[in-house]
Parts: structure tokens; C-alpha cells; sequence
């Protein structure tokens, strides 16, 4: 291993893959300066899509990476989800508010991944020191003390290359190579099942087939619906563990299965393939240099789509703590966080897909009513809740520690994260900002914490009012680190991030 005083390594961060965490991920070291290195195996990205929907907080990281703009385009909202039963009565509603958030988004977004994957890419050239080497395949990794090595194999030449770097993420999906290089197991959550993904064109119009989701709960045959941007329609339909993966996949099979809804007349089957939906975290997501991100560390099944919504915010989690431990404005052990705050979130996340999709089976739904995971006021409705993050990093009154800060409107024009940018900030109560930036001044800047007031943020009075704090302490990736009330002293929060660290139950 190369002597880092003596021989710099070439990257600060190597990234292996290129799907749309790795991209993401890529994206947010660019922004934080750091010289980074994507290795993809593939020469392109993949046509076809699997990912269809993501959430505000997703949209919220594209926006921190200046992407929000170029992708809305390619966006339709989703109104919900609806579970019926085998004669199409409605069992239970899961409608999405059509407007925003409190991050400032809406919460539901249909979308076709290669689209957003050639965004995500594009936006890579706007870094240069992020570089993006494509139809390499990364077959080892080695780390000491001083850093780590990469070896792939350059598949158009054969020739085998090697390199030197800080970091390894491995962004490389189920099959994760970099996981088998942490010596990670996984922790099996118990759910496992085939299901026939079927994406057709439709030819003609069918605005019958609705603008919701649908469950099918019919337990001979559960089924999925889900509209596409425009004449995309998916149907995620149940296969059956006596049936053949091939045979269900014949154009003649998948119409019949399809029959109820769509005949061939209608549409063109764009793309019909059998997959394992699995269930699992990383026991594991890091050793030293090497780490994971994505569905290299964890996998759920679809029903909340919120596999690659998960691998974002591991991005957005992970992004800003390697920058400061690179940088040496943070111990190595911050590292730690990353898993500790991560892997509790996603198995919450994961825990609840393999429920939802238990409903899709109607006694399951019956159950899930007697246990009161779904509410009933006249008509059932469903209203799922983000978890939180895992113990961490926290300072000061923690009550708000591990959920997400609203994002505000600036009262003259914009958005509060855009004006922070990808940074800490202290968000502080109408006359308390311009004493914060006085006595404070030389602390805030050597902590690179912004600062924001209830003068010029709307609604950030109303907010701390809302849970009586004077200041809250933001995290770059949005999340709350901290709060202060009223007498309690502002300077601790700054203090908190001078000297980053983990909880003594997160080490
Ligand atoms: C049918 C279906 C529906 C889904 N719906 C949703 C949804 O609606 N919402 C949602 O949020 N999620 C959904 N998901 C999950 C989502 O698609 C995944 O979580 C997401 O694509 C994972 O992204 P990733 O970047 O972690 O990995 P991947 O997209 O798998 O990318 C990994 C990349 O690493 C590369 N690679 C692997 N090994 C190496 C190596 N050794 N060297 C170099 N390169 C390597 C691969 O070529 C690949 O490009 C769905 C999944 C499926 C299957």
C-alpha cells in the first residue's frame, strides 16, 4: 500500500457502480469538492426501469445537488394508493396529498429511472474532479492504515488496472462485491417471493386504468398496478411456486395474466421479467476504509417503493461525514454513524413493505385492522409515518434528534436549502440570529455552520414555536442534530459540530 505522505492517493473516493445511488452519491462528493473516481461495469446505464416512484426526501437530495430543476420535467405526481379486493371493492385508501411537504416537495413521484439516471449522469460532468469510468469491472480491494487499493479489469482492453484512494463505496447493488470485501453476512428479514414485473406501452388511451396505484388483493392472484409517466403501465402480478420463470414470461402467458385489465390490442409489452423480491440489511456496512450504500446494504421488497429511495438517503447521510473526515474536521469514527443512523431507518422501511405486502392478501388486511396498523373512519385509510434515524450524532435537547428540518420559503425569493447549501445551520427564532452571527462569529465560520432567521425564513418562527426551541441545529443532509430552548445557550450547538462525534452507544 502506497505511503500516503509520500505518494498521495489518486482519489479520495472510489465508488464501484454506477446506478442511481453511486450517481447520487457521486454527485454529492462533487459538491463536496473531493476527488472521486465512479468504476461501472456496464457501458451504459440500464434501459429498462425498476425503480417507478420516489418521495419528497429524495427530491429534496436531488435539490441539494442542483438536479431538482432538470428532473421535475420527468415527474408526475402520484395521488395514492388504493388495496381492493378480488370483486375491485375498496378495502383500504392510502391517498398523497397534492400538495407539498413540509421538506418543500411532494410526497409521492412517479418516474421512468432511466430518465432520472441520464439526469443523475449528466450531472456528473459538472464536477471536475469527478471522474466516471465506465465498462470497468472491479474484481479486488485491499486497505491498511494509510489507505486503500482498487484493482479492476478495463473490459474493452483486458488490461488490469490499479489504483489508490481514501474510501471505497460499494454502490454495486444486491450482489455487492464490496460487501464480500467487508465480510458482511446479511440479516434475512424473512420475505422472499417472485413476482412478474410487466411494463407495457400503452397504444391507446385508457384513462379507466386510474392515476392510483392498485392492490389487488385477491389471494388467488395478488397483484399490482401502477401507472408510468406517460403511456407507461406496470403490473407487478404474484407467481405462483409451482409455476415456471420462463413459461410466465411468454407474451402468450403475460396477456392472460393480464386480461382482467389490459387486452393485446391495447398496449405493447415493453418488458416482462420474473423477480426475487428479498429482504435484507447488511450486518455490516463498514470496515475501515471500505463501506456500502444502496442495495449493496440493504434490499426490500417493492410495495413502498422505497428501495432506491433508501439508497439516497444513505447518499445524503454518508456524502457530508466522508467530506469532513477527509477534510480532518472530523474523526474517522463519525463513520460509525453512518450505519448506526441508517440501518434502524431502513429495516423500519423494510419491516413495513413486507406488511403492506402481507395486505395484499384480504385476510392479511383484516388482521392488520384488528391490530390497528391501518385506521378505520368510516372509509379505511393508511397513514405511514417516517421513521427515524438510529442513535448518533446529537447535541443539546434531542427531542427532535433523527427527524428531518422542514425546508422554509424565504420571505423576499427561494428556498431555505438552496441558501444553506450542502452545510450545517443553525435555524434561530426572529432576534436571535444577528446576536448568534456577533458573539459567535469565529466559531460559526471555522465550523462552516450557516445561519438562518425567522426574519427572512417563512414559517421558522411559527416551527420553533410549534416545539419550543429558540434555535435548531440542521444537519447538511437535513436532519436534526440538536435544539436549544429558550435560556439555553446557542454556542453549544456550534460546539456540537466543532467537535464531531459519535454517541458513546454509536461507536
Ligand atoms: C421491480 C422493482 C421495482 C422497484 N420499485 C422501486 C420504487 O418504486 N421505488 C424505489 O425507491 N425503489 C424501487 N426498487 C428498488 C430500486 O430499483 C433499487 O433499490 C435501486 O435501483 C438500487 O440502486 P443501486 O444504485 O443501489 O444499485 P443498482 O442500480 O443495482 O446499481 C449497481 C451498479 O453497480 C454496478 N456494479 C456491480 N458490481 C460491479 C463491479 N464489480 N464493478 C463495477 N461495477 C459494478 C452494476 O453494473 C450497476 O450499474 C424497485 C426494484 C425492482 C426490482
Amino acid at each position: 500500500m502506497s505511503n500516503t505522505a509520500a505518494h498521495p492517493p489518486n482519489f479520495d473516493v472510489v465508488i464501484v457502480g454506477r446506478g442511481p445511488v453511486g450517481s447520487t452519491l457521486a454527485n454529492l462528493l462533487g459538491l463536496c469538492g473531493l476527488r472521486t473516481l465512479i468504476l461501472e461495469r456496464e457501458a451504459k446505464t440500464y434501459h429498462l426501469p425498476r425503480a417507478v416512484h420516489f418521495d419528497d426526501e429524495c427530491m429534496r437530495v436531488f435539490q441539494t445537488i442542483g438536479l431538482a430543476d432538470a428532473i421535475l420535467p420527468h415527474l408526475t405526481l402520484s395521488p395514492g394508493m388504493r388495496f381492493v379486493d378480488a370483486e375491485g371493492r375498496l378495502l383500504l385508501d392510502w391517498p398523497r396529498p397534492s400538495e407539498p411537504t413540509a421538506m418543500g416537495w411532494n410526497l409521492s413521484y412517479r418516474f421512468h429511472q432511466p430518465d432520472l439516471e441520464a439526469v443523475l449522469n449528466d450531472g456528473l460532468t459538472r464536477w471536475p474532479q469527478v471522474e466516471l469510468r465506465t465498462r470497468c469491472d472491479v474484481f479486488a480491494l485491499e486497505q491498511d492504515h494509510d489507505g486503500a487499493r482498487v484493482r479492476y479489469e478495463e473490459l474493452d482492453t483486458g488490461r488490469l488496472v490499479d489504483i489508490t484512494c481514501g474510501y471505497v463505496v460499494g454502490c454495486d447493488g444486491a450482489r455487492s462485491l464490496v460487501r464480500r470485501f467487508i465480510g458482511s453476512a446479511l440479516d434475512d428479514l424473512g420475505f422472499h417471493e417472485r413476482w412478474l414485473v410487466c411494463d407495457v406501452l400503452l397504444r391507446k388511451e385508457r384513462p379507466d386504468l386510474g392515476d392510483f396505484s392498485i392492490q389487488h388483493c385477491n389471494p388467488q392472484r395478488p397483484a399490482t398496478y401502477i401507472r408510468g409517466t406517460g403511456n407507461r403501465r406496470r403490473w407487478e402480478i404474484t407467481v405462483h411456486p409451482d409455476e415456471d420463470a420462463v413459461e410466465i414470461t411468454q407474451p402468450a402467458r403475460v396477456w392472460e395474466l393480464l386480461s382482467p385489465w389490459l387486452q393485446p390490442t391495447e398496449a405493447e409489452i415493453e418488458r416482462a421479467a420474473v423477480y426475487t423480491f428479498h429482504s435484507a440489511v447488511a450486518q455490516l456496512w463498514r470496515n475501515g476504509r471500505f463501506l456500502l450504500a444502496g442495495d449493496s446494504a440493504h434490499q426490500t421488497p417493492p410495495f413502498l417503493g422505497q428501495g432506491m429511495c433508501a439508497g439516497i438517503r444513505d447518499a445524503a447521510n454518508l456524502a457530508w461525514k466522508l467530506a469532513r473526515v477527509i477534510a480532518g474536521q472530523a474523526k474517522p469514527d463519525l463513520l460509525a454513524t453512518y450505519q448506526s443512523e441508517r440501518a434502524p431507518h431502513v429495516r423500519e422501511l423494510i419491516e413495513l413493505a413486507i406488511r403492506l405486502g402481507g395486505l395484499i392478501n384480504t385476510k392479511a388486511v383484516e388482521a392488520a385492522l384488528a391490530t390497528g396498523s391501518a385506521r378505520g373512519d368510516g372509509q379505511l385509510k393508511l397513514d405511514v409515518q417516517k421513521p427515524l434515524l438510529g442513535p448518533g450524532l446529537a447535541c443539546g435537547d434531542r427531542s427532535l434528534t433523527g427527524r428531518l428540518a422542514p425546508q422554509f420559503r424565504f420571505r423576499v425569493h427561494g428556498r431555505s436549502d438552496d441558501r444553506v447549501g450542502y452545510r450545517f445551520a443553525l435555524l434561530c427564532r426572529s432576534g436571535l440570529g444577528a446576536a448568534m452571527i456577533d458573539q459567535h462569529h469565529a466559531s460559526l465560520s471555522a465550523a462552516d455552520v450557516a445561519i438562518m432567521c425567522g426574519e427572512e425564513a417563512g414559517g421558522l418562527d411559527a416551527w420553533l414555536d410549534q416545539h419550543g426551541f429558540d434555535a435548531v441545529l440542521m444537519r447538511p443532509d437535513r436532519y436534526i442534530m440538536g435544539a436549544v430552548r429558550d435560556g439555553e445557550d446557542p454556542a453549544t450547538l456550534i460546539a456540537g459540530v466543532a467537535r464531531l462525534a459519535p454517541l458513546p452507544s454509536a461507536a
